[in-house]
């Protein structure tokens, strides 16, 4: 496995490879690797020629230096795990390289417009300009390619399939399922910040997700059931919705049909968002 920092040197890498007729997978990550991750390292492995995969801790998308200096950092385990997955080059650029003008704002960014400023990006202002900006580089940087995301940030995924289309990127954008631990929880690098009783508390959110999944029921029923089993658990809630799938628009009460449940919260002041799949029946 190849183990780049260099901007330059990934560039050629990529273009190299194109040049031999093979499909580049990328997969960009924040590291701290864990099953959902590999996931996508096998997805990228099974439909791609050459697996790309970044590391970067991006402080643009953090909104709270807090969580930016609590992030989970295992740099000697995430190696390991992705040569194991077949990773042919593993690029972990420096803060430098991705943005030399930090902590200065970087005067070209991308902005989302309304699908940036909802959920995720109400309570984290410019989080998703900030997503959106370093995937946009990642693109640039690796050329034409297949890039894999996780549907575990349902939200992320919707914004980077906008920007794409929006800017004519080369890029297929692949979305993959959520992994769950055995006991439901989605599977977050944050999840180790949490204690014993935080992560029993935390599982409120895949109990949440599977109670609307079980019952179809009108979309505020639905909204109700995810807050008040939330609650219930002990979590801090920032939100909960029940969203069209690809545009996420709030459903109203009197459509039908299959739609996400998106929910997000705090435990032990850490913050976890979890989807899941859900259908509206009309009231
Ligand atoms: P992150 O390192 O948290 O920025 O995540 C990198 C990629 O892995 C993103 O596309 C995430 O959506 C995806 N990912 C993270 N957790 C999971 C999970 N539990 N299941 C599937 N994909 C995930």
């Amino acid at each position: 496995m190849l183990e780049l920092t260099d901007v330059e040197a990934w560039r050629s890498f990529a273009s190299e490879q194109r040049s031999k007729g093979r499909r580049i997978g990328l997969v960009p990550t924040m590291g701290a690797l864990h099953e959902g991750h590999v996931s996508l390292f096998r997805a990228a492995k099974g439909t791609s020629d050459v697996v790309i995969a970044t590391i970067f801790v991006n402080p643009r998308q953090f909104h709270d230096t807090g969580d930016l200096e609590r992030y989970p950092r295992t740099p000697e385990r995430d190696r390991d795990l992705a040569l194991a997955c077949g990773v042919a080059c593993l690029v972990s650029p420096t803060l430098d390289a991705m943005w030399p003008d930090y902590p200065a704002p970087t005067p070209t960014t991308v902005t989302l417009g309304a699908l940036g400023e909802v959920f995720e990006g109400a309570d984290r202002p410019g989080h998703f300009d900030g997503v959106a900006s370093v995937v946009a580089k990642l693109f640039v940087i690796t050329g034409p390619c297949r890039a894999y995301f996780g549907e575990k940030d349902f939200q992320q995924l919707a914004v980077i399939r906008q920007m794409v289309r929006d800017l004519s990127f080369d890029v297929d954008v692949v979305g993959q399922p959520i992994v769950r631990d055995d006991d439901g929880l989605a599977l977050s690098s944050r999840n180790v910040l949490l204690s014993p009783e935080g992560r029993r508390q935390a599982l409120g959110f895949s109990r949440a997700l599977r109670h609307v999944a079980e019952a179809s029921r009108s979309a505020d029923a639905q909204r109700a059931t995810l807050r008040s089993v939330l609650e219930d658990a002990g979590v801090d809630v920032a939100y909960v919705e029940v969203v069209d799938s690809s545009t996420l628009v709030p459903s109203r009460d009197d459509e039908t049909g299959e739609r996400r449940a998106l929910v997000a919260g705090f435990v032990e002041g850490i913050r976890l968002i979890d989807n899941g799949p859900v259908e509206v029946v009309g009231r």
